[in-house]
């Protein structure tokens, strides 16, 4: 018992190496651009102000939209999805596995899900004994089923889901800003280094990795924002796109994909001042997601917000607990 105490505490205190390796790369990107580019290296003084300035900006960004994607608690689902004590009781007492799908799907009647498991039952998690909301899974490392997960990101030591999604494509989009901005600004004086224009010294070096692992970071963070773009604009998940959500009808892999507009609103919100912040503004609560096969007026988003709100129910929230590093790892 003690012995696997243990072994969670170190696992929990490892989770946290990718967040520390990215945060001492930024905090030594900031040192190399603030002090040995900008005080040591250039000489123009309008030019280090503007420089600076817009560094800043790109800089508090960037740590705001991590932050944010970091310790934005991941959803779980609420209440009214948790089994209750007397169908817990049912549920348990009954050996034959047809008959607790009946169970279940009794109790499913009452909730707005159209997702189903392969065999087409009803989603279940037995850990977390809960039905599980349409996108819902359960991750191994959180040890908890997660709203609309994405998929377990180690870079920010948290479940990406249906809470955090923006801010992790936002911190995508300002990470990448952030290198652009300083392999383009660095580029001249890593020239000028180059062809013995500035003395050598320690801010060649530093000048000479700035560019390099600038653009070291844009390219991998390259690919990773084109697919996220993709997935956004196909209203996906990571793990829907590695297997399709599955409706009553069979699986459907363009089941939650209502157009480009909505399916942007549905991550970004409705205001597109908005957008660009790293404000929670993503529509909905998690648990529902208007179907492109429904019509507009039976789109739970929309139309029966009422009818299935009414026991409202604020969201358990659990903190992340952290594991090894490991993309995806769910039970469906
Ligand atoms: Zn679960
Ligand atoms: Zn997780």
């Amino acid at each position: 018992m003690a012995l696997s105490r243990a072994l969670r505490c170190c696992q929990r205190i490892f989770s946290w190496i990718p967040v520390i390796i990215i945060s001492s790369v930024v905090l030594w990107s900031y040192y190399a651009y603030v002090f040995e580019l900008c005080f040591v290296t250039l000489s123009n003084h309008l030019e280090r102000v503007v420089y600076l300035l817009m560094f800043h900006v790109c800089f508090i960004m960037f740590c705001w939209t991590y932050w944010k994607a970091i310790f934005t608690p991941p959803s779980t689902p609420s209440k009214k999805f948790h089994l209750s004590y007397s169908d817990k009781e049912r549920y348990e007492m009954e050996e034959r596995p047809d008959v607790q799908k009946q169970i279940l799907a009794e109790i499913a009647k009452k909730l707005p899900i159209f997702t189903r498991a392969q065999s087409g039952a009803i989603r279940f998690c037995d850990r977390c004994q809960v039905i599980k909301p349409d996108r819902c899974h359960h991750c191994s490392v959180c040890e908890t089923c997660i709203l609309k997960m994405d998929h377990h990101c180690p870079w920010v030591n948290n479940c990406v889901g249906f809470s955090n999604y923006k801010f992790f494509l936002l911190f995508l989009s300002y990470s990448m800003i952030y290198c652009v901005f300083i392999a383009s600004t660095v580029f001249q004086y890593f020239l000028k280094f180059w062809v013995g224009d500035l003395p050598n010294g320690p801010a060649k070096f530093h000048v000479l990795f700035l560019l390099f692992v600038a653009l070291m970071f844009f390219v991998s963070l390259m690919f990773l924002f084109g697919y996220h773009c993709w997935l956004v604009a196909k209203n996906r998940s990571t793990l829907e796109a590695f297997s399709a959500p599955v409706f009553q009808n069979g699986p459907d892999r363009n089941g939650f994909n209502v157009g480009l507009s909505r399916n942007l609103r549905q991550v970004f919100g409705e205001d597109k001042k908005l957008w660009f912040i790293p404000v929670f503004t993503s529509q909905g609560d998690g648990h529902y997601f208007p179907l492109r096969t429904l019509r507009e007026s039976e789109n739970p988003l929309l139309a029966n917000e009422g009818k299935w709100m009414e026991d409202g129910g604020s969201d358990e929230e659990s903190a992340d607990e952290n594991g090894p590093s490991v993309i995806i790892r769910t039970e469906s």
